[in-house]
């Protein structure tokens, strides 16, 4: 899971190299394509995008801080509209990703998207713990939860009163087995680095922009997680907040099938009355399939939940749906990141550029940035309704 946020990046002006006349020339082409494909037309700044279902997100990647490849998907995705550019919470990737969109507008100039920092938690093994509160606890209850925990981490006494005891959060690694069995629905992810993550951030939390915390699919557990995460962010979030679904972490690149699970857990969420505030955006599994599977189960660009279909899911048929929702604002689902897939298909333009020139700054080899910005073009444009025309 990760903890993401916009902020006001400063940018380092010593970073900014001015195209040469030269270079201005030969990017006429690409110019060209920009001009009629209609990204130009985009006026809308990404908290609109947010509400009108077409947001997109290209993810660099927690951990990824190759500095040149982070610059020229930037400056690339940059200049296909995407609304903000994810990266790792290292000054050195922060300043390319800012480079790449500086030199993006350079070339056309059109509105800047924002920056999100990820905080990656992933290597905490003790990330997750399960809690809940023996009192609260059925007398009777049979504690299922008992039995299933691997770790013995759960040890209730029943005493005539109540039941004690409860998690022993020393044994327990947060496996989520114990709960989808409470038939109460007691137990809930408690998201201990979460809570320090979020308090780490002291009064800078007044200067962003967006919060997204990365949501993983926990099946029973998925909602009481995602509130327990927003109670403990409430008292202090003064900005939007966004929940990027992790239908299929990091897998939009392996290939078209990928995509069908974030599919299914973005019905199942947009379907959930009791979902805590914010913005809801896929991510985990994205690819070039993701749109037209949003578009067959009713949820691209919709605010209606009356027109959602969910033959296509097996986790919501046969349920009624609530025919209101708090976010009936705003689309149900504000839009896409793309991470493996969206680098994928501009890595192969950027490993030939190497090959052929090294490191180098796309932007001097025009006829690969025309190839990667026709890539991001039909990535991009599949959200933002481009025409692509060469
Ligand atoms: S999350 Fe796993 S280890 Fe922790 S209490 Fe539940 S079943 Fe046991
Ligand atoms: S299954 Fe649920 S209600 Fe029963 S003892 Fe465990 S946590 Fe409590």
């Amino acid at each position: 899971m990760a903890l993401s946020f916009c902020c006001y990046a400063s940018l380092n002006p010593q970073l900014h190299g001015k195209l040469s006349h030269g270079n201005s020339k030969n990017l006429q082409k690409v110019k060209e394509v920009l001009k009629t494909s209609g990204v130009l037309s985009i006026a809308t700044s990404p908290h609109e995008s947010l509400q009108n279902g077409n947001w997109v997100k290209l993810i660099c990647g927690a951990s990824f801080e190759d500095v040149v490849d982070v610059r020229n998907l930037s400056l690339v995705y940059t200049l296909a509209g995407v609304d903000c550019v994810d990266c790792a919470a290292y000054a050195s990737v922060v300043s390319a990703v800012n480079e790449g969109i500086e030199a993006a507008r350079e070339i056309l100039h059109f509105r800047r998207p924002w920056v999100m920092i990820s905080v990656n938690d992933d290597e905490d093994l003790h990330f997750r713990k399960a809690e809940f509160d023996p009192h609260d606890c059925p007398l009777n209850c049979s504690r299922p939860c008992e039995n299933v925990c691997p770790a013995d981490a759960i040890l209730l006494d029943g005493t005539p009163d109540a039941l004690k005891r409860g998690v022993l959060t020393e044994r327990c690694y947060g496996c989520g087995r114990c709960f989808p069995v409470c038939p109460y629905d007691k137990i809930s992810g408690q998201t201990v680095l979460f809570d320090k993550l979020w308090n780490g951030l002291g009064d800078s939390v007044t200067n962003l922009r967006l919060v997204a915390v990365s949501s993983p699919n926990s099946g029973d557990s998925t909602i009481s997680s995602m509130n327990t995460m927003y109670s403990i962010m409430e008292a202090n979030l003064r900005c939007f907040n966004l929940w990027q679904l992790d239908g299929r972490p990091m897998s939009g690149d392996i290939g078209r099938g990928a995509t069908r699970e974030s599919i299914a857990f973005a019905v199942q969420l947009a379907g959930a009355e009791d979902k805590p505030r914010g913005f809801l955006q896929l991510a985990g599994g994205t690819n070039a399939q993701t749109v037209d599977g949003l578009r067959k189960v009713g949820l691209f660009k919709t605010t209606n939940m009356m027109s959602i279909t969910f033959t296509h899911s097996q986790h919501l048929k046969g349920r009624s749906l609530p025919l209101t929702s708090p976010h009936l604002s705003h689309a149900l689902i504000g839009g896409v990141a793309y991470g493996g897939y969206a680098r994928k298909i501009v890595g192969r333009v950027l490993s030939s550029m190497q090959s052929e020139h090294g490191h180098a700054h796309i932007e001097d080899h025009p006829e690969h940035l025309l190839n990667a910005v026709v890539q991001a073009l039909a990535l991009v444009g599949g959200v933002k309704s481009y025409r692509i025309s060469l």
